[in-house]
């Protein structure tokens, strides 16, 4: 699933491809994405000008001008769901099967959302104001302005394991299951440690861990690990880097120990049982359930 370094590379690859441009025309699929795209945005989304191409969390935001002057500030918010594909190709090229949505372009080139497992979803919001308030009450800060003292907050307040509060949209907006293993093997904490169990100082490891994991995953354009490919239709190059995402068995990158998985709030985890002690007691929390 696309996390946050994938959706950010899409992001940079698209914006100077649709920055400026008019939407000339929609079409889509019969077959609906996880929040179906309505035929009536079609008629909406026709003759808006792209302004600004941006991420929050592992959303895309395309915001446009409306071609009606007195309108509100629409904006297209797009998510890849497990296996989307969001890219500009010329209109000449034939559309591979699973495309969904097509927005076609007025330079004579199409920005195509394909998707072979439909989760996720493309849609026009009219009142980009109400978005903002909206996406705000429901995710947490981006992980580059996370401060030490609202994280540690968040961290040692809850019961639930590091690999819940990880993955909990509203406490850090945008990691996901690989990153979420990469930062905590990085911290040298196991997945399954209680929140209110974890040090000032491994509150502040963890920190810095997700923005360092982050920071080098988007150098590298992200992980591909099925399907995923940024916005110029290139794969990423980060699952050549992965210490212990996916790497069951295999010995640590640190210690040579083999690496172990297990399930903590409700997800495979990844992780070194030398580097990552448990120290006491480990929680297996409860799958974290988020609308992103
Ligand atoms: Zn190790």
């Amino acid at each position: 699933m696309p996390e946050l370094p994938e959706v950010e590379t899409v992001v940079r690859d698209l914006r100077p491809l649709l920055a400026g441009r008019t939407i000339v025309g929609v079409r889509q699929s019969k077959h609906k994405l996880r929040r179906p795209w309505l035929a009536t945005w079609n008629a909406n989304a026709t003759g808006a000008r792209v302004e600004a191409v941006r991420r929050r969390g592992k959303w895309i935001l395309i915001d446009l001008v409306s071609r009606e002057p007195e309108a509100s500030d629409p904006t297209l918010r797009v998510h890849l769901g497990m296996s989307g594909q969001f890219t500009v190709v010329p209109a000449s090229e034939p559309e591979a099967n699973h495309v969904h949505v097509v927005f076609a372009l007025d330079d004579g080139n199409e920005l195509r959302l394909r998707d072979p497992r439909r989760f996720g979803s493309a849609e026009f919001l009219p009142d980009r104001v109400a978005l903002e308030a909206e996406m705000n009450a429901d995710l947490g800060p981006e992980p580059f302005n996370l401060g030490a003292e609202y994280f540690r907050r968040a961290v040692r307040g809850t019961a639930r394991n590091l690999k819940a509060v990880l993955l909990d949209q509203s406490i850090v907006a945008g990691v996901g299951n690989i990153y979420a293993d990469e930062a905590l093997f990085r911290a040298k904490l196991h997945p399954g440690r209680a929140g209110k169990r974890v040090k000032t100082a491994e509150c502040d490891a963890l920190r810095e861990a997700v923005e360092a994991v982050l920071t080098r995953a988007i150098e590298s354009r992200g992980s591909t690990i099925r399907d995923y490919v940024g916005g110029s239709g290139l794969r990423g190059g980060f699952q050549n880097e992965h210490a212990v995402y996916g790497k069951t068995g295999e010995p640590c990158p640190a210690c040579g120990t083999a690496i172990t998985c297990a399930r903590y709030a409700g997800r495979a985890s990844h992780y070194c049982p030398l580097c990552q002690p448990s120290k006491s007691k480990v929680v297996r929390s409860k799958v974290v359930k988020s609308k992103t």
